[in-house]
């Protein structure tokens, strides 16, 4: 079986790991490790995660914009050396419905969301097929999968999440690169506020889907779903085929 290591000594870049899930995600592998990396458009707080936790680099990053990425991740590699992971985590969430939403917010949903996510894809791959080596975790939502009322555009970017992941996995298949995505169930961060999740779900706490990010880093796993029921926290997975 493919051996994929520890994480103790991988280098991590995590978009949009000033807080929230990214955060917490960031936190989680460095106890266990990793080199960490954040990036984020919010430049106080990024700063103030960064040095409060003690993370390699931290610094500002927008994901939409292509020399912010590139300059962001050349920085990386400069001080950490070469990108084992990336994770694609920034996100927004703005809901009403879509007849009303202004056009300027539909196209930075799918800017962020999707274009986002797709930038920095290409520029993993780029640095990572020459090396035979990487992955990239593409953090959707389980409203990828589902339709949920008030949020058709979000709900959107995360089904072309998925969709473009899952293709990236078919198209780089032997190559040595990774693909997958992690859907989160409703997850009790400042994007998730405000949001009511049906009786019977609890909302996540960050920790719980940083780790199921950790587990994903170092099994073959290719798509985890983190769902609670009744309060219970469960991680449905998929598995990478075989190569
Ligand atoms: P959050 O709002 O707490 O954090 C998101 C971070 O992304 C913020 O620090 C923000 O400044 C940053 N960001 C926004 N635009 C950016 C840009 N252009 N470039 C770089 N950084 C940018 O949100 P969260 O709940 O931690 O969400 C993280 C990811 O998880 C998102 O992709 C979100 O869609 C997904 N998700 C969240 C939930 C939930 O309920 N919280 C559920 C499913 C999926």
């Amino acid at each position: 079986m493919t051996d994929f290591g520890t994480i103790a000594g991988k280098v991590v870049v995590i978009t949009g790991g000033a807080r929230g899930i990214g955060l917490a995600t960031a936190t989680a592998l460095q106890a266990l490790g990793a080199k960490i990396a954040i990036g984020d458009i919010d430049e106080t707080t990024v700063k103030e995660s960064g040095a409060a936790r003690g993370f390699d680099v931290y610094g500002t990053l927008d994901v939409t914009d292509h020399q912010s990425f590139e300059a962001f991740l050349d920085d990386v590699e400069r001080r950490l050396g070469p990108v084992d992971v990336l994770i694609n985590n920034a996100g927004i969430m703005p809901t009403g419905r879509v007849v009303d939403e202004p056009d300027q917010i539909t196209r930075r949903i799918l800017d962020i969301n999707v274009y986002g996510v797709i930038l920095g894809s290409k520029l993993a791959i780029a640095r990572m097929l020459p090396r035979g080596r990487g992955h990239v975790i593409n953090i959707a939502s389980l409203a990828g999968e589902t339709h949920i009322p008030g949020l058709a555009t979000y709900n959107a970017s995360k089904h072309a999440v998925l969709g473009f992941t899952d293709t990236l996995r078919e198209e780089y298949r032997g190559t040595g690169l990774r693909f997958s995505s992690v859907l989160p169930t409703l997850t009790r961060t400042e994007l998730g506020t405000g949001i009511t999740a049906p009786k019977v779900l609890r909302p996540a706490e960050p920790e719980e889907i940083a780790d199921a990010i950790a587990k994903l880093i170092v099994t073959p796993r290719s798509k985890v779903r983190v769902t609670t029921v009744a309060g219970v926290i469960s991680q449905v997975v998929g598995f990478l085929p075989e190569a």
